[in-house]
């Protein structure tokens, strides 16, 4: 993967995507030398047993903070040597964005902002190879661009921006803030928008491991609406080897879209989920998982549609998703279903969250 052995630092690292990305860099052999430093604040969803494999590992270092700190991050750049940010620190999920935008606005928005103040810092007070090498990677999502029409062409990096709930507005507040400081600073960024990602480690209050536990335990599968929203699924790895080509030969100041080329619609994702459950974990009563799917009021202001157009990463880096949505969707499953102390952890969690009103 990457061949340049630099020490990096990864941003929100306890998270879904940021916990694989790390686990990943750490397993490639030819950054062996490298550290890996991970700074994540540990909102509700940063989850530290989503590296536990890794913490007793030397080259892994964890500092407990916040990506708007930027005194904090000018120590950890300038102690650490970093010479790569890879920022995937953000509040995520739509639902808390409705309720509640304004901690989105701060981490997504400001944070990003206080970052990219200490990157530009750090890298103008660098010389040399050390300064041409230097790279701020920031991922966002393919949200930015809006919702899609069925028949609508696929997102591509030109697609104007149009962002529909709070959680897209900030994000592409952040990524307008990138490109600025390429533009006006000179500061060596990139930009990755990705689709919906799905796999191993994820925050059951998004849609697969929420109906991977719910199902396990014989409670309704809630479905927004129809159901008929369609997303294009990424699994996480696919995700983090595109993220690792872009850091190492992406083309500075660019962004590249990363899709899974998996269109489905959340119903029928549902419905595969279900039906590789009662292959492998069957329900006592001898019933149909999907029976267990319950129709909820829709999300306001539901996007109908995201399709992402991945061609300019394909065609200029040589990326391709390796698994497709039927081996991605069996290997999450099976993932749930051979790490149910995490789940469990992650379930006792998120209870805890629920009975103090979601205050996280
Ligand atoms: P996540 O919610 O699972 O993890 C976010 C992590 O960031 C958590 O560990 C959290 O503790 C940390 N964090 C939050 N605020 C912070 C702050 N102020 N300072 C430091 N750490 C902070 O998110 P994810 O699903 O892993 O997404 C990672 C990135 O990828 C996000 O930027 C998101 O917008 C983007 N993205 C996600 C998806 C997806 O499907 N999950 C799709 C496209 C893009």
């Amino acid at each position: 993967m990457n061949t340049r052995p630099m020490n990096t630092l990864v941003t929100g690292g306890c998270g879904f995507i940021g916990s694989n990305f790390v686990r990943r860099l750490l397993a490639d052999a030819p950054m062996a030398a490298s550290r890996v430093v991970n700074l994540d604040k540990l909102t509700y969803a940063g989850n530290p047993a989503n590296l536990a494999d890794v913490a007793g590992d030397g080259r892994y270092v964890f500092v407990h903070g916040d990506i708007g700190d930027e005194a904090l991050v000018g120590r950890i750049l300038s102690e650490h040597g970093i010479g790569a940010v890879v920022n995937f620190a953000a509040e995520s999920h739509v639902d808390r964005s409705i309720d509640s935008p304004e901690s989105f606005v701060q981490t997504n928005v400001l944070g990003t902002l206080r970052l990219l103040n200490a990157a530009r810092s750090h890298w103008t007070a660098m010389a040399g190879a050390a300064r041409e090498a230097f790279r701020f990677l920031h991922i966002s999502t393919d949200e930015v661009y809006g919702t899609l029409s069925p028949d609508d062409p696929a997102f591509t990096e030109e697609t104007p921006f149009a962002p529909n709930s709070p959680y897209a507005a900030s994000k592409a507040a952040s990524d307008h803030l990138v490109r600025s400081y390429r533009h006006t600073y000179g500061l060596p960024t990139l930009t990755t928008n990705c689709s919906n990602n799905y796999g191993p480690y994820q925050f059951p209050e998004k849609l697969f491991p929420l109906t991977i536990l719910n199902a396990l335990e014989g409670k309704p599968l809630p479905i927004y609406g129809d159901g008929k929203q369609v997303r294009d699924w990424l699994h996480v790895e696919d995700h983090c080897r595109a993220i690792a080509l872009v850091l190492e030969h992406g083309r500075l100041g660019e962004t590249y879209n990363v899709g899974g080329l998996n269109q489905c619609a959340n119903l029928e994702a549902v419905r595969l989920i279900c039906s590789l459950l009662d292959a492998r974990a069957p329900r006592e009563d001898g019933r149909a998982h999907a029976d267990l799917i319950e129709f909820v009021a829709d999300r306001p202001g539901h996007d109908r549609r995201y399709a992402i157009d991945c061609s300019k990463l394909q065609r200029e880096l040589g990326w391709r998703p390796s698994e497709s949505f039927e081996t991605g969707l069996a290997k999450t499953v099976d993932w749930y279903l051979s790490n149910r102390a995490w789940c469990g952890e992650i379930t006792v969690k998120r209870y805890a969250r629920e009975r103090l009103g979601r205050t996280a």
